[in-house]
C-alpha cells in the first residue's frame, strides 16, 4: 500500500491552481490535492484568471482539466511559453493534464498468434482519450511544451499514487532552482535515502521487461529496469530516482547493481540453454567512466557468458560533452563484443547528431511516437523514416512503449520487427520473467 497521504507535508510549499471549467470538476481536482496536504492558491476556469494569477504570485503546477469543447488546458502551454519569453514570467509552472477517461475494448490477438498473457485485469484496456482528446495527440503535444521546457504531466488514471509522483518530480525541479523549497522536501528526505539504498540495496529491486519478434511473438531480448520502494513513500518511479542518483553521483554503483543481477539472470537463462541479450541502461556520462569496457568484458569473463549477450542502452539524461571522449568508449565497448543500442530515439536533442557520429547496433524508437502511431498520420511517416535510417545504417530496431494490440500488425507493416510494451508483457520480477522466458522457450 503506498502511504501518501501519511505525509501531509510532503507537498505544502508547492504553489498550486486548477483550472476546470465547471464546479465539479474543479472540487475533484481541489480535493485530489488536498488529499496529498496541498491547498490550492485558487480554483479558475479561465486562461485570463490563469494569467491573472501568474502576474499575482509565482506558481509552480497548474492542474488542468481537459475537457473537449474547451481548449483552455491545451493553451496553456503557449500561453506560459509567450509570457515566459516576453520576460513577464520568471519561472515556468508544471502542467498536470486530467479529465475523464474512455477506454478501448478489449484487444483481439493478430494474424493468429498467440498472445502472452496479460498480467492485471486492468492491462485488458488502453486509455484511448482523456477529456475527448485522443491520448496520442495530448503525448504529441506534451512532447512539443516538454522541448519547450515545460513539464507536462498527464494524468491517466487518477489515481493519489500517480499525481503524488507527478508532484514528486516537480519537488524535484523546483528543489534546484530554488533553494527555500529545498527544505524538508521529499528530495532532502531522499538524498540519504537513496544513498542508503544503493550501498546496501535495501528497497531496490531490479525488473525484466521482454522484448517480442512482432510476427512470431518470440521472445528476442529484454531490457533491466530499477524499482526502488521507499520505506516511507513507496514505490518511487525511475522518472524521480535516475535524477537523484545522477545528480548523487550514483550512476556507476547503480549500472554495477543491474549489470550484476542481469547477469545472475544470464546464468539462469544459460543453465536453461536460453541466449537473449538483455540491456541494461546507462547514460554516457556513465558509459564514459575509465575502464568501463573492460570491467565489463572481466564481469562477463568470470561469469563464462559470452559479451554479446549483455546490450547497454544509451539514454540521454546525463550527456557527455566531450563527443571524442563518448566515441572512444562506445567503439571500445562494441569491440569488445558488447551491443550499444540507442533508446528512446527522436525525443532528445541530441539524438540525430549522436546518430550521425556514433556507432549503434540498434536504436530504440521512443513510445510517444509508438502509442501514436495509429491516430497519427505524422507518427507513421516518423517511424516509415527511422526503419529507413535503420536500414541505411544497418542497425536493428525495437518498437518501444507498445501499448495496443491494435497497433503491433501495423508496426509490422510499417517495418519494426522488434517490440517491447505493455501489450506483449509488462517488466516482470526476475522469478517471474525467469518461468516466462522459460515456459516461451519449451517447444510447443
Ligand atoms: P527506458 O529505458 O526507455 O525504459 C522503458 C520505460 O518504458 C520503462 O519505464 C518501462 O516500464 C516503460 N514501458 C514499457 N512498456 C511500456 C508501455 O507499453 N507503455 C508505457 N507508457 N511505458 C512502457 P521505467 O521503468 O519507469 O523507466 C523509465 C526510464 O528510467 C527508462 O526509460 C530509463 O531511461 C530510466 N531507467 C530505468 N531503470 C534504469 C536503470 O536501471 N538505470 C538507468 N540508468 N536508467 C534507468
Ligand atoms: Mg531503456
Ligand atoms: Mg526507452
Amino acid at each position: 500500500m503506498i502511504l501518501n497521504a501519511a505525509v501531509p507535508n510532503e507537498f505544502n510549499a508547492l504553489r498550486v491552481i486548477t483550472l476546470a471549467t465547471d464546479a465539479t470538476c474543479a472540487s475533484r481536482l481541489s480535493g485530489a490535492l488536498s488529499a496529498m496536504g496541498i491547498t490550492p492558491l485558487a480554483n479558475v476556469e479561465s486562461l485570463s484568471a490563469v494569467q491573472a494569477w501568474l502576474d499575482e504570485s509565482q506558481v509552480d503546477v497548474i492542474v488542468c482539466e481537459i475537457r473537449l469543447g474547451s481548449d483552455a488546458g491545451l493553451m496553456l502551454p503557449s500561453l506560459l511559453k509567450g509570457r515566459y519569453d516576453a520576460g513577464t514570467l520568471m519561472q515556468l509552472p508544471s502542467i498536470f493534464w486530467t479529465g475523464e477517461t474512455t477506454l478501448n475494448a478489449r484487444a483481439q490477438a493478430v494474424d493468429g498468434a498467440c498472445v502472452p498473457p496479460r498480467q492485471a485485469s486492468t492491462n485488458q484496456f488502453w486509455i484511448r482519450h482523456i477529456g475527448g482528446v485522443a491520448v496520442s495527440a495530448l503525448e504529441s503535444h506534451a512532447r512539443l511544451a516538454r522541448t519547450a521546457g515545460i513539464l507536462v504531466e498527464i494524468l491517466r488514471d487518477g489515481t493519489p499514487l500517480e499525481l503524488g509522483d507527478a508532484l514528486r518530480a516537480v519537488m524535484l525541479t523546483r528543489a534546484e532552482a530554488d533553494p527555500q523549497l529545498n527544505v524538508a522536501t521529499f528530495d532532502a528526505l531522499a538524498e540519504d535515502e537513496v544513498i542508503n539504498a544503493l550501498t546496501t540495496g535495501e528497497g531496490l529491486r531490479f525488473v525484466f521487461q521482454p522484448q517480442f519478434e512482432l510476427l512470431s511473438r518470440r521472445v528476442v531480448g529484454a531490457e533491466a529496469l530499477v524499482r526502488w520502494k521507499h520505506p516511507q513513500f513507496g514505490e518511487i518511479p525511475p522518472s524521480v530516482l535516475m535524477p537523484l542518483v545522477n545528480r548523487l553521483g550514483l550512476d556507476l554503483l547503480l549500472f554495477s547493481l543491474v549489470e550484476m543481477w542481469t547477469i545472475r539472470v544470464m546464468l539462469a537463462l544459460k543453465r536453461e540453454r536460453i541466449w537473449i541479450p538483455i540491456a541494461v541502461n546507462a547514460s554516457a556520462k556513465t558509459i564514459c567512466t575509465p575502464h568501463f569496457a573492460d570491467s565489463m568484458a572481466a564481469r562477463m569473463r568470470q561469469a563464462d557468458l559470452p559479451t554479446r549477450l549483455l546490450k547497454i542502452e544509451l539514454t540521454e539524461d546525463v550527456p557527455e560533452p566531450d563527443e571524442l571522449l563518448l566515441s572512444a568508449s562506445l567503439t571500445a565497448i562494441r569491440t569488445k563484443g558488447f551491443q550499444v543500442s540507442l533508446d528512446d530515439f527522436g525525443t532528445g536533442a541530441a539524438t540525430l547528431n549522436l546518430l550521425a557520429n556514433l556507432s549503434f547496433d540498434e536504436m530504440k524508437i521512443d513510445g510517444s511516437f509508438v502509442r501514436a502511431v495509429e491516430q497519427h498520420a505524422s507518427s507513421r511517416k516518423v517511424i516509415a523514416g527511422i526503419v529507413n535510417w535503420a536500414g541505411l545504417l544497418n542497425l536493428n530496431l525495437v518498437a518501444e512503449g507498445i501499448e495496443d494490440e491494435s497497433t503491433i500488425p501495423l508496426l509490422h507493416r510499417l517495418g519494426c520487427r522488434v517490440g517491447q510494451g505493455y501489450a506483449l508483457a509488462r517488466p516482470m520480477e526476475i522469478d517471474a520473467f525467469l518461468g516466462f522466458v522459460i515456459e516461451q522457450g519449451k517447444p510447443q
